[in-house]
């Protein structure tokens, strides 16, 4: 599995960084991971074809290590999700679109 040499939070551009061993830099922004929170709840929620609640104004507060990814925290409290790197750099990759 491809591991980010670098994870770190744009808090002035409210983007996630990795920073890839081939030298390629992904940002995504705080609100695109909050709404594609991949713990349970959120999951369920997105099945249920409801768009999660006013995510536009939230913003990351933490980024915790877990190894196979990061456990993300965000300022609307929310800290469940659990985001492996494979999940990060796909969205890395739909938000250059
Ligand atoms: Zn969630």
């Amino acid at each position: 599995m491809k591991t980010p040499l670098e994870v770190r939070n744009d808090a002035a551009t409210r983007a996630l960084m990795l920073c890839w061993p081939a030298g390629e830099t992904q940002r995504v922004d705080h609100a695109r991971l909050r709404a594609a929170c991949p713990c349970a709840a959120c999951r369920r929620v997105r099945l249920d074809g409801a768009a999660s609640e006013a995510v536009a104004d939230v913003t990351l507060i933490a980024i915790e290590p877990m190894g196979y990814g990061v456990q993300l925290a965000f300022s609307d409290g929310h800290a469940r999700g659990i985001y492996p790197w494979p999940y990060l750099e796909q969205l890395g990759r739909d938000e250059a679109r």
